[in-house]
Order: structure tokens, then C-alpha cells, then sequence
């Protein structure tokens, strides 16, 4: 399966801004180089070196149906990550084109 066939339906832009900030999500400890990045994100390409095997923490398709399908809508839950992913973007200073 290609990357693109693989990804969720969620609109990510690939920015890596979540990947750099996993502290204190608790699935992810063991993925912490201990600053908040992500010990399998690529640097150059801001790309998830397991895109394929990620954990399910880090699918938004696959978390919103284990988790949070019997409290919000899918639409709901997606407008929250974006929020999410707008924080940490600007925390980030992401390039604008890669703004959600
Ligand atoms: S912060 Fe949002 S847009 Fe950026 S990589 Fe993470 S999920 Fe995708």
C-alpha cells in the first residue's frame, strides 16, 4: 500500500508540528527523545519514518472509532484535532502553506 492509499481521511498537511510535541502523551513515551520530538520523525522530510506501523494514538480515523465515537461526531472530532493542529503549528511556526 502506497503512503497516500494509507493515510486517514483526516486533512493532514504532514507539517510534523504534532510529532514534535508527544510529551505527556502517555502511548508515546517510549517514542520520546526526551524534548517532545518524536524519535521517528524525519527532520528533513517532516515525515513519519513508520507512517505504515504507526500506533493508533497517532491515526485520527482509527482513535475517533475506538475511542470517541460515542461522544462526538466525526465532524466534531476532526474540527478539535484541527484546533489542536492550529496551536501547535503556530507554536511551531509552521510555514503558512502548511497551515490548517
Ligand atoms: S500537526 Fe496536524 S497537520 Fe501537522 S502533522 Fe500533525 S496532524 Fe498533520
Amino acid at each position: 500500500m502506497s503512503f497516500k492509499e494509507n493515510r486517514d481521511s483526516f486533512p493532514c498537511t504532514i507539517c510534523g508540528a504534532c510529532c514534535k510535541n508527544i510529551k505527556g502523551i502517555a502511548e508515546l513515551a517510549s517514542f520520546d527523545l526526551g524534548n517532545g520530538i518524536c524519535k521517528y520523525l524525519d527532520k528533513q522530510s517532516n515525515c513519519c519514518r513508520i507512517y505504515a506501523n504507526r500506533p493508533e494514538i497517532c491515526r485520527v480515523d482509527v482513535i475517533y472509532e475506538k475511542r470517541y465515537a460515542g461522544h462526538y461526531t466525526k465532524e466534531a472530532f476532526y474540527q478539535l484535532n484541527i484546533e489542536s493542529c492550529r496551536f501547535l503549528q503556530e507554536k511551531e511556526n509552521v510555514a503558512q502553506n502548511l497551515r490548517l
